[in-house]
């Protein structure tokens, strides 16, 4: 699936009437002198307004795409909430304090201890906000997780519509505010530069309009939460240290928010902790490409019959290991974060599907065999292993000698990287060769803040009157070098909500 930024911006006037939000014009908004600003009107940038709007605080909300929610539109809205009602309702026995301590085990000790302290603790109740605003999740849920590092407790939900069910309570919460005039949302623009004294305290935002026109607007506290940099392949590169491949993410993740952080003396930090997801069929040879579907490799849920190889042709992974960490740390080491799935026509036949959909919409196993029938990006099959390798561009002498020794060693009962699951060999053609990529959802680097949300510099002196919540401040905070379940979507929204609660002093 791609989706462009024209379609989010075409959306502004029709998503904003049928949720009866008035959206209001630059002018309008530059005649008042607001308590906050927030920059981008996403995930936690709604929560953030709504709380302060609570406390009789005046907010301007700037959102540079035609519609208020931000990654809402998409995300799955998976989130992890120790100490829930719902938990509780369930019988089940978590505290914040096991939360924190699966989260440093997931993330081997690379989160940021004081940010995932405050994240726990703020789970809760944001998530019981939630529900007591009419949020429902799906059956089942709290479960422990498996699309991920499984937790140690069941708690981790999402809702019945994905985050679209947590857009739909942020909505009905915001509308009162702007209903009251005392919210603004300015749709449509983009927040350009931050204004300072010459003290560096931050004075106001400057906005750009679709005209091309630039709008100062006077705030005495700044939050931004205008998200992650996914969608920009030069800052993705410039931060992780590698290219993105993959193009799955909302279009107005551009780092902006980072950027003005950046131009008032913040600094970034967590690229290094670059942890990309595993398992993405590619829908073209051209980067940053579409996903057209994923491998299902979770071996908890389906043993592997196939092998893994690099472009060397060389197996780099026990192919059964339960890990999805395991995964996606192996894939981060290879080349341009690929590796081919291998099998053989007999494996085919026995073995449960391979293949799912994801994003562009379901995948069956008569969708696979068109593929390779079409010969599309990423499907290779041929009738010797030789001739697969070089079709694919893989190694040929490496597959050939790795897929003798898979075989040996399955027939002798020791595999080489300790495998336990072998139940096929790789025996006769037509081979397959299904390209695997790594993807992406997920900005790992971000601004650096203190544990009160305040932007500071590098020698931790914070920014006055600017703060910063969301993916803005970077996964790696949250989850270091791993994909903690939940651990973006739930953090966003109740850092915002802590912003607009408790942690702004609107009379400092
Ligand atoms: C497909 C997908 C699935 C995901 N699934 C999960 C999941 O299940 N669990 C999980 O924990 N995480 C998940 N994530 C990540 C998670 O959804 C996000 O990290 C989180 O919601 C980000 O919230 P945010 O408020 O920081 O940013 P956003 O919700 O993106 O909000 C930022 C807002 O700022 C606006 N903006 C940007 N620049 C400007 C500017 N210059 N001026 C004004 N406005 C601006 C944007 O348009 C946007 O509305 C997923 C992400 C994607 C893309």
């Amino acid at each position: 699936m791609t989706i462009s930024k024209r379609e989010f911006l075409i959306g502004a006037g029709a998503t904003a009437a049928a949720l009866g939000l008035r959206t209001a014009s630059a002018r309008a908004a530059a005649r008042r002198e607001w308590d906050l600003i927030v920059v981008g009107g996403g995930n936690s940038g709604l929560p953030a307004a709504i709380f302060a709007a609570q406390r009789g605080a005046s907010v301007l909300i700037i959102e540079a795409a035609g519609a208020l929610g931000g990654t809402l539109f998409l995300s799955s809205g998976q989130m992890s909430a120790a100490g829930t009602r719902l938990q509780r309702e369930r019988g089940i026995d978590d505290t914040p304090q096991l939360h924190y301590d699966d989260i440093m085990r997931i993330s081997k000790g690379h989160a940021n201890p004081e940010l995932v302290r405050l994240a726990v603790n703020a789970a809760a109740p944001a998530f019981d906000w939630l529900l007591a605003n009419g949020f429902k999740v799906r059956d089942g849920h709290p479960i422990t997780g498996t699309t991920h590092e499984p937790y140690s407790r069941a708690r981790y939900a999402w809702g019945q519509n994905g985050g679209r069910s947590i857009l739909e309570v942020l909505n009905t919460q915001l509308a009162p505010h702007i209903e009251s005039g005392r919210v603004m949302a300015l749709v449509g623009h983009s927040a350009v530069d931050l204004t300072r004294d010459s003290r560096g305290a931050i004075l106001g935002v400057v906005t750009r309009g679709p005209d091309g026109r630039k709008t100062s607007h006077r705030g005495r506290k700044v939050a931004l939460t205008a998200g992650g940099y996914t969608a920009n392949p030069v800052m993705y590169e410039k931060y992780e240290g590698i290219r993105t491949f993959t193009r799955a993410t909302y279009p107005f993740s551009q780092g902006q928010g980072i950027e003005l952080g950046l131009s008032v003396g913040g600094f970034v930090r967590g690229g290094e902790y670059h942890t990309p997801l595993f398992g993405a069929v590619l829908e073209y040879e051209e980067y940053p490409s579409a996903i057209r579907a994923m491998v299902r490799h979770f071996p908890p849920e389906r043993p592997p019959y196939e092998i893994l190889v690099a472009r060397d042709g060389k197996r780099f992974l026990r192919e059964d290991i339960p890990s999805h960490d395991a995964h996606e740390h192996a894939i981060r080491k290879l080349q341009e974060e690929s590796c081919w799935v291998i099998y053989d026509e007999a494996i085919r036949k026995a073995a449960p599907s391979l293949v799912r959909g994801g994003f562009s919409g379901p995948w069956t196993d008569a969708d696979t065999a068109a593929a390779y029938e079409k010969g599309l990006p990423s499907f290779t099959r041929a009738d010797d292993l030789e001739s697969l390798a070089r079709k694919a561009g893989i190694d040929p002498a490496g597959l050939l000698a790795t897929v003798k020794d898979y075989n040996d060693g399955r027939a002798a009962g020791r595999d080489a990287l300790g495998r336990q699951h072998m139940p096929m060999p790789i025996g006769s053609g037509p081979f397959y060769a299904l390209k695997l990529h790594s993807w992406n959802l997920l900005s790992f680097a971000g601004l650096g803040t203190n544990a009160k949300l305040q932007v500071t510099r590098a020698d931790g002196t914070p920014i006055p009157n600017l703060y910063a919540a969301g993916e803005l401040l970077g996964c790696a905070q949250l989850m270091g070098d791993s994909q903690c379940g939940g651990m973006s979507v739930m953090p966003a929204l109740s850092f915002g909500r802590l912003l607009g609660h408790e942690l702004i002093d609107f009379n400092a």
